[in-house]
This record gives structure tokens, C-alpha cells and sequence, in this order.
């Protein structure tokens, strides 16, 4: 791994201390070891950024398509040269997985290559115009300075997503990683554009110790020059930036919590469908927003899915994510273990049974499988970041749709059938941002539109939808000669 600069803050294109001096451990949640000393940024280190990212706006703006493009060409391959060290990175930092690792890494990979094709993408339209000889331009115009907030869960992805496509139409970015991952979730991105040719400026990294994230944030809300802010993290804390922020009348993309549903359908291939629910349900230790957290299943197969679905479950090895073959490593921290044990043992205690899991193991929690869980219980009502499925019996499709939709989180849902037109019919009737046939809900490619309804967010992530979110509209109109306003 990388040494030294990956322990400040990037700022202006140079690696400094925080203005305060203060720095900050990074653990790892296996071990509680000390993976790096962070500067621990504030508000005024966020002031800088913004200073540094204005200042470096205009050129940015006005770059060729081709350097931007050289730029994200350049740092993919460099994300895939560092692959090997990027996943270790994850595992120690974030407690991944190899295999979830990679797909991170392969992801960011993808999206910076679609992000260098979007440097030369049209952008906009030509207008008809009812007055001759009046030529009208829609353009997309990139709109300054991008605050980016994102969270640890998938750090490479989720921060990879939230500075490309700003960058790529020509903005300029202040990205605050999460307090648990500012170096797969940040630094790394620094270093690696720095490297790959990115002008002092573009890309500045902020982070800070655990609970300041508030002072950085309210910097980018209420600082005029940032124009555009995206937010990937909980419903609670998206909540309250969404209200600052429109005081501020300033638009931003929020991509908040899920609490998705798998629909599991009688003319479903239960083994398939078993080993979608299973990997839905737990990679990553259940810590993907995307996870099937509540699994709805037509009572006709609910005996055969649920046998093979606990056992899937209990296969699944549990340890240090270092280890090959360890698929269900330690959760982030103590806080997000204990809460799990207690919405656990709630539900327990109020008449749920356990399938399988149900008790922690060190800094892990197992695959776990609950059944019967009372309605009113948190873990039937609020979604839990971890590797806790609930499996529900249907007497069929419609109630399947209807329970599924009975929740105020709308992010991603997979419906498992044998017809895949039945399948197509039923995404029609989810509330769901992103539904898939024949797949779990934990399903993305980076040019696709990724988002949710209702309280899952707003706005769409993405190479395609993206730039729309970062950009905007300028009517150009023009004449060869000035325009009579009287004239009939
Ligand atoms: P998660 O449960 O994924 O950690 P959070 O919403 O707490 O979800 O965190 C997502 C991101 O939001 C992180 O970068 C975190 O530092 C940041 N964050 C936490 N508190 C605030 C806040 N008051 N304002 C803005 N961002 C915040």
C-alpha cells in the first residue's frame, strides 16, 4: 500500500494537515487495529476546498473532451493495476470480502471508462423555433462546484459514482468521505486521478474524525459556490441535509436507505432462487443498500425455498475478510453489531424464530434467517444494515406485490419466477426504483439508472441520468440580425 500522502487531506492538489492539526485513527473492524492516522478535517478545511475548487473551475470547465477523457482512461487502468492492493485496502478498512471487493474495484474501473466516453457526448439539442431564422440551443453546461458526501459500506463504488460523472461534464468536486473509510472512500481517489492527470483543484478529499461529519457538510449546504450536492447514506441523515439544503434552495441527489424486498414466485426454480436470496441477503455481510432484507414467498414453494435457503445460509464462512473464502466478515463497528443483536433479540422475544445465525461471533454476525417475525417489531419495520433475512409466506403473487410495497423505502426489489413476462408484469405494480427479474435486488452497472422512490431518495446515479443531475439547461437563441418584436 501506498505510504504517507494517503494519511492527509487533498486539497488544491497538494496533500496537507488539517488546519487544526488534529488527526484521527482508522480502525479495522476485524481487529480494532489502527490502519492508518487520518487528518481529521472541519469546516474551515472544508472552506479551502471550496476555495480550491472554485479557483479551478473555470479551466476545468473549459477543458477539452479529450483531457478529460485521457484522465478517467488513465485512472481506470490504474484501479485495475491496484486492484490486488485496493481489495486489501477494503478488507482492512471496511471488513469486504475479496469477491465483493473486486466487484467494487471492476465497478469503479467500468464507470471511469463510461465516464471518459461521456466527455464527448452530445451536449444538448438544437430547438425548432417558430420565428425564422432564429437558431435555438438547449445546452448542458456544467453548473461549478459539486459537493460529494458518501458512506462506507461500498466505498470504492459509492465514491467512484459520486465525483466521475461531475468531473467527467466538467465540474469540480469536494468529496467527504465517511468517517470509516477515508482512504478506500476518498484519499484513494485523490491520489489515483492526481496521478492519472487531474488539475490541482478538481478533486478535493475532506475527511474527519467520527461524528464531525456536521461542520464539513454544513460548508458545502450553505457555501454558495457549491451548486450541486450528492448524498449516498441513511434516510436520517439525507433527511436532514435535504431540509438545510432547501433552505439554500440548492438541488442534490440523495441516495438513501432500502428495505427491499425479494418476491420468490410458486413457478420459481427454488434452487436458483435460494442461491439469489442468499446472495441478496448477505454479501457483503448484509451492509449493501441494495441487500433483499424481506423475502416474500408464495406458499406453495415457502417449505423447499426455506430448507435450501437456511442451508445456503448456514455454508456461508464467517472470519477475518483477509481470509480466502470468507464471505460474512466483521460488521463496520460495535454500534451496528449491538444494534443488530437487539433488533434481534426483540423480535425473539415477541414470538420470531431463527433459522439459522442469530448470535454474533466475535466482530461477525452470522448469515441470519428469521421467520414469524411480529409486524410491529423494528427489524419487520426499519431497515437493518446487516446480514439479517426475514422470509414471509404469501398465499400469492398479488399479496407478495402488496407486502412488498407496504413499506415507506421503495430503493431495489428482485422477483424470482419462471415467466419472465409475469415477471415484467408484476415490476409494473412495484414502487420500487429498480426492479429485477430473475435477480436479487443487489444488481448495478454503472450506466444505468440507479436510485430510489419514496424515502429511498431522490434523483438517479448513473453515466446516463447522471449528467443531467450535474449539468444544466442554457437556452441559446440567435439571430443574424435583430429580431423585430413588432412585426406581424
Ligand atoms: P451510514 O449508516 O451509511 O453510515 P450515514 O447517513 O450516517 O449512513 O452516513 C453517510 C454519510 O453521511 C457519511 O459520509 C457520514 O459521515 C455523513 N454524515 C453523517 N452525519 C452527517 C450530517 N449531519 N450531515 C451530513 N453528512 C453527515
Amino acid at each position: 500500500m501506498t505510504e504517507a500522502p494517503g494519511l492527509r487531506m487533498f486539497v488544491d492538489g497538494k496533500w496537507v494537515d488539517a488546519l487544526n492539526g488534529r488527526t484521527f485513527p482508522d480502525f479495522n473492524p476485524w481487529d480494532d487495529g489502527v490502519v492508518v492516522t487520518v487528518a481529521a478535517g472541519d469546516a474551515d478545511d472544508a472552506v479551502e476546498a471550496v476555495d480550491a475548487a472554485a479557483r479551478a473551475f473555470p479551466a476545468w470547465s473549459e477543458s477539452t473532451p479529450a483531457q478529460r477523457q485521457r484522465v478517467f482512461l488513465t485512472a481506470a487502468d490504474l484501479m485495475q493495476r491496484r486492484a490486488g492492493e485496493i481489495r486489501d485496502l477494503l478488507a482492512v478498512e471496511t471488513g469486504c470480502g475479496a469477491s465483493f471487493a473486486g466487484v467494487q474495484v471492476e465497478f469503479a474501473a467500468t464507470l471511469f471508462r463510461q465516464a471518459a466516453a461521456l466527455a464527448y457526448a452530445p451536449v444538448g439539442d438544437a430547438l425548432a423555433s417558430d420565428l425564422p431564422g432564429t437558431h435555438a440551443l438547449a445546452r448542458r453546461r456544467p453548473v461549478g462546484v459539486v459537493g460529494s458526501i458518501t458512506p462506507w459500506n461500498a466505498a470504492v463504488s459509492l465514491s467512484a459514482r459520486a465525483l466521475a460523472v461531475p468531473i467527467a461534464v466538467g465540474n469540480c468536486v469536494v468529496l467527504k468521505p465517511s468517517e470509516e473509510s477515508p482512504w478506500s472512500g476518498g484519499l484513494l481517489f485523490a491520489e489515483i486521478l492526481a496521478e492519472a492527470g487531474l488539475p490541482p483543484g478538481v478533486l478535493n478529499v475532506v475527511p474527519h474524525a467520527p461524528g464531525e461529519a456536521g461542520g464539513i457538510a454544513d460548508v458545502l449546504v450553505g457555501d454558495p459556490r457549491v451548486r450541486r450536492l450528492n448524498f449516498t447514506g441513511s434516510t436520517v441523515t439525507g433527511r436532514r441535509l435535504a431540509e438545510n439544503a432547501g433552505r439554500h434552495l440548492k438541488p442534490l441527489l440523495l441516495q438513501l436507505s432500502g428495505f427491499n424486498p425479494l418476491l420468490v414466485l410458486a413457478d420459481a426454480d427454488v434452487p436458483a432462487a435460494a442461491r439469489s436470496a442468499a446472495y441478496g441477503s448477505f454479501v457483503h455481510q448484509g451492509q449493501v443498500c441494495m441487500c433483499s432484507r424481506r423475502i416474500f414467498v408464495e406458499e406453495q414453494v415457502a417449505d423447499a425455498f426455506t430448507e435450501e435457503f437456511v442451508a445456503r445460509a448456514e455454508r456461508l464462512p464467517v472470519g477475518d475478510p483477509r481470509e480466502p473464502g470468507v464471505e460474512i466478515g466483521p460488521l463496520i463497528n460495535e454500534w451496528a453489531l449491538r444494534l443488530i443483536e437487539r433488533r434481534v433479540q426483540e423480535a425473539v422475544d415477541r414470538g420470531a424464530t431463527v433459522l439459522a445465525g442469530g448470535r454474533a461471533q466475535g466482530p461477525c454476525y452470522p448469515a441470519t434467517v428469521l421467520t414469524d417475525v411480529p409486524a410491529d417489531c423494528e427489524l419487520a419495520l426499519e431497515e437493518t444494515f446487516g446480514p439479517v433475512a426475514i422470509v414471509e409466506r404469501v398465499p400469492d403473487a398479488d399479496a407478495a406485490v402488496e407486502r412488498a410495497n407496504d413499506s415507506p423505502w421503495a430503493l431495489s426489489t428482485g422477483v424470482i419466477t419462471g415467466d419472465e413476462g409475469r415477471g415484467l408484469r408484476l415490476a409494473r405494480r412495484l414502487t420500487a426504483g429498480m426492479v429485477h427479474v430473475n435477480d436479487s435486488p443487489v444488481n448495478d452497472q454503472p450506466h444505468m439508472p440507479f436510485g430510489g422512490s419514496l424515502d429511498s431518495g431522490w434523483g438517479r446515479f448513473g453515466t446516463g441520468p447522471g449528467r443531467d443531475d450535474f449539468t444544466e439547461v442554457q437556452l441559446v437563441t440567435s439571430r443574424a440580425t435583430p429580431r423585430d418584436p413588432f412585426a406581424r
